[in-house]
């Protein structure tokens, strides 16, 4: 189950090791709840989807925490001038990026906590670090001492040895180049009732960064096996995080740190401030299909910048159709008899090729381009009229089954399992091959009376819902 991945701490490509496998503990810092998140910010959640779907593929289970920020300064300004309290206000744009997910076939993670649900946790472990020693309160808030800290500035290769002692930073989003002591729990008189949470240090509401180290520990425990994010979270978010989390519970706080880089229009940062940004809702209305958005983005390196232009939006497209096109014709064939070894190799190698290269460092590219590869042998062998059913329903399970890890590969409107009875039914074919019928046949009850019902055709093992 190998399963390699660059880490950001180490600066390697370095193996996934789950602290309890299969199990993968997996954080990922999620939006910012106060407008419509654009397709920058789903550069990072796609890439994120990929990499939880490749390591499903790849046999680990993932338990994925994927937070909402719904209290930072931001929102606390924009819903007092709306008249709203904090969660009417989020209400809307939570919804807005569920439906979003879910038009870009992101699979919504295990758990999906909001802060203001968890201020609780937010204040134990600010109690531990004020007892530990690591915090101090000046201008009004409660500010953790980055030079309580040694190893600060690790993940980030930061040169903290410059750093004025004492120097603080308390809004929520900045972009410093120095370090400085970072607000946990802001005492604010001054903001509404609806903001303010009652603590032993003082009525208040908490900084940014304490939210994902409270709901990531909650959650996965003190260590987690990985987390991901943005390139732009690196400093000061993760390396705040680590910094907390660590002096809080005296464990280290991730194993493993996948950081993806960024969306660029023009060669520039797509970001709401720069005001280049397209929102998926923006491009549906100019006509693009949200499969097409997902393939653009799931297909490009998670560790290179991607430009967007609408020229790679109309290759997204293309390729899209190219892809359906021969998934729909492979479902057309008919004749009879067993599948052909020139199928089942090319079936074969293709599946082989792409999972070597999601193992290798989630090399989204490299396995896109063995989806091709089986559209050109397909084609091939469809025009040489060398396919009977039995091969090209072969073919067609291997699209399916690479289809798990992108999302979009089979044609609109086909139905797809979801993952639990997926994995069922993955081993119910498993049994087959290994020609355990009876365990096969448990299996097929099984899915049954979760209302699955499976149907064995010379062109492969079919389901329908019953
Ligand atoms: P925010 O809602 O601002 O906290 O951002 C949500 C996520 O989007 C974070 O993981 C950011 O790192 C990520 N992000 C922001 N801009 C971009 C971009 N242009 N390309 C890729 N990811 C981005
Ligand atoms: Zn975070």
């Amino acid at each position: 189950m190998s399963f390699r991945l660059y880490n950001t701490l180490s600066g390697e490509v370095e193996e996934v090791r789950p602290s309890a496998p299969p199990e993968v503990r997996m954080y990922a810092c999620g939006p910012t709840v106060y407008n419509r998140a654009h397709i920058g910010n789903f550069r990072t959640f796609v890439a994120t989807d990929v990499l939880r779907r490749a390591l499903t593929y790849c046999g680990f289970r993932v338990r994925e925490v994927m937070n909402l920020t719904d209290v930072d300064d931001r929102i606390i300004k924009l819903a007092a001038e709306a008249g709203q309290e904090i969660g009417p206000f989020t209400a809307a744009h939570i919804a807005a990026f569920e439906a979003d997910m879910k038009a870009l076939r992101m699979e919504r993670p295990e758990i999906v906590p909001k802060a203001t649900e968890h201020i609780a946790e937010m204040v134990e472990l600010i109690g531990k670090l004020i007892a530990r020693g690591h915090t101090y309160v000046a201008d009004g808030s409660v500010y953790f001492r980055i030079g309580s800290f040694p190893d600060y500035g690790k993940l980030a290769r930061l040169d903290v040895s410059g750093m004025k002692a004492g120097a603080r930073v308390d809004t929520d989003k900045y972009e410093k180049e120095d370090a400085r002591d970072f607000v946990l729990w802001k005492l604010k008189a001054d903001e509404p009732a609806w903001a303010q949470w009652d603590a032993p240090f003082g009525k208040g509401r908490p900084g940014w960064h304490i939210e994902c180290s409270a709901m990531g520990m909650k959650y996965l425990g003190d260590t987690l096996d990985l987390h991901a994010g943005g390139v732009d979270l690196i400093f000061p978010h993760h390396e705040n995080e680590i910094a907390q989390s660590q002096c809080g519970t005296g464990h280290p706080f991730v194993r493993h740190w996948m950081h993806v880089e960024h969306l660029l229009v023009n060669e520039e940062t797509m970001s709401k401030s720069k005001g280049n940004f397209f929102t998926l809702p923006d491009l549906v209305e100019a006509g693009h299909s949200p499969e097409a958005v997902r393939y653009l983005l799931a297909q490009a390196h998670y560790r290179k910048q991607l430009n967007f232009s609408f020229e790679g939006l109309d290759q997204a497209k293309a390729a899209l159709e190219r892809i359906h096109g021969a998934v729909r014709r492979l479902g057309e064939v008919e004749t009879a008899g067993p599948a052909s070894a020139a199928a089942l190799e090319a079936g074969e190698r293709a599946e082989t090729a792409f999972a070597a290269a999601l193992r290798d460092d989630l090399n989204a590219p490299e396995a896109i381009a063995a989806v091709h590869g089986l559209v050109t042998d397909a084609n091939q062998l469809l025009a040489g009229g060398a396919l009977n059913a039995a091969g090209a329903g072969a073919l067609r399970e291997r699209f399916e089954r690479m289809d798990r890890v992108f999302g979009v590969l089979l044609p609109a409107g086909e139905d797809r399992l979801e993952a639990d009875l997926q994995a069922l039914f993955d081993a119910r074919q498993e049994a087959r091959r290994a020609r355990d019928f009876r365990r096969a046949d448990e299996v097929r009850a099984d899915l049954e009376r979760r209302g699955i019902v499976l149907e064995d055709t010379p062109r492969g093992t079919r389901w329908r819902r019953s």
